[in-house]
């Protein structure tokens, strides 16, 4: 890894994608994030030996958004049985864009996986129900996953996604009327807006997620987050599910497990060996990052990794 990985190989990378720029378009259904320029662009790469690599705007935070997903999964992972989560939730890919509507009338209220936002809520529900704090309990993990005590909750973004909620209150109203929502819909909503609105760079997010390239573990953590099967599900479900009905086209492109989230932040893992995290906000039609993509398929052609 390291006689053919360094900040300036990445760096060379970020000038070969940044032509993209002005292809997409910064989300903007969330008020609060329309004033993130579109120009940042930046990727960082923690691995299991315990390297790091960085290169362009690594270091400054943004809204982490559906990323956040994978960590109330595991987060609930660590607090239910499997079968307590899975009746409820499902572990297929959707087809569907991350806010609809149409399978969860057709298929009675219980979401397609966890990573479209009716199976995030489901989760964000299950939390609710066995959590004192669920707000509080997400900002001590993250801080520990990330080794940086400061990280925090954006609260403008968060009041944003709350003042423009009809999408996702009627996803949560609709589990609800199928019995698949066992809390009040407002309280839920707030935790998931605030588990949306975590800002986080580049560098943090690799250290956060490295745990899912190492077995469910990480040089910097005390304790294993997850037992390696748990991992390797995980894993799984953000192969299929994280880059919503664009799955199938990021697996031909790229090959790796990863989640996007419309603050423009893809995390994608190379089992046992990195966590790479890159950040560019200009969205494709999917709500992907669309430089993010391409900075993943040029860093993985370049290294030859894939796990297919
Ligand atoms: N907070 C966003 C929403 O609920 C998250 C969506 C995303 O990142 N894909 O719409």
């Amino acid at each position: 890894m390291a006689t053919v990985m360094d900040n300036d190989v990445l760096e060379a990378l970020l000038e070969q994608v940044r032509p993209l720029k002005g292809q997409g378009k910064v989300a903007d259904y969330i008020p609060a994030l329309v004033t993130v320029s579109g120009d940042k662009l930046g990727i960082a790469i923690c691995t299991v030996s315990g390297e790091q690599f960085q290169a362009g705007d690594a270091d400054e935070r943004f809204s982490i958004q559906s990323l956040s997903k994978v960590l109330s999964l595991v987060v609930a992972m660590n607090h239910y049985e499997e079968d307590e989560i899975w009746t409820r939730v499902g572990k297929d890919p959707s087809g569907q864009p991350f806010n609809s509507l149409l399978q969860l009338e057709i298929e009675q209220g219980k979401p397609r996986n966890p990573f479209i936002n009716a199976g995030a809520l489901v989760v964000c529900d299950m939390l609710q129900s066995r959590l004192s704090a669920p707000r509080q309990r997400m900002l001590e993990i993250v801080r520990k996953l990330s080794a940086t005590p400061d990280i925090a909750f954006d609260s403008v973004v968060a009041r944003s996604e709350f003042e423009h909620s009809a999408r996702n209150a009627a996803i949560a109203w609709l589990m609800k009327s199928f019995g698949n929502f066992n809390n009040d819909v407002a309280t839920v909503l707030q935790n998931y807006f605030h588990y949306c609105a975590l800002k986080m760079s580049c560098v943090e997010l690799a250290r956060t997620f490295l745990f899912l390239a190492d077995k469910g573990t990480a040089p910097h953590l005390a304790e294993p987050v997850l037992t390696p099967q748990q991992t390797r599900q995980v894993n799984a479900l953000m192969a299929t599910s994280g880059m919503y009905q664009n799955a199938g086209e990021f697996a031909w492109r790229v090959g790796l497990p990863a989640k996007s989230g419309v603050g423009g932040g893809i995390v994608a893992i190379v089992p046992q060996e990195m966590a790479i995290a890159v950040w560019s906000p200009e969205l494709d039609e999917a709500g992907n990052s669309l430089a993010g993509i391409a900075l993943l398929e040029a860093l993985t052609q370049q290294l030859g990794r894939s796990v297919y």
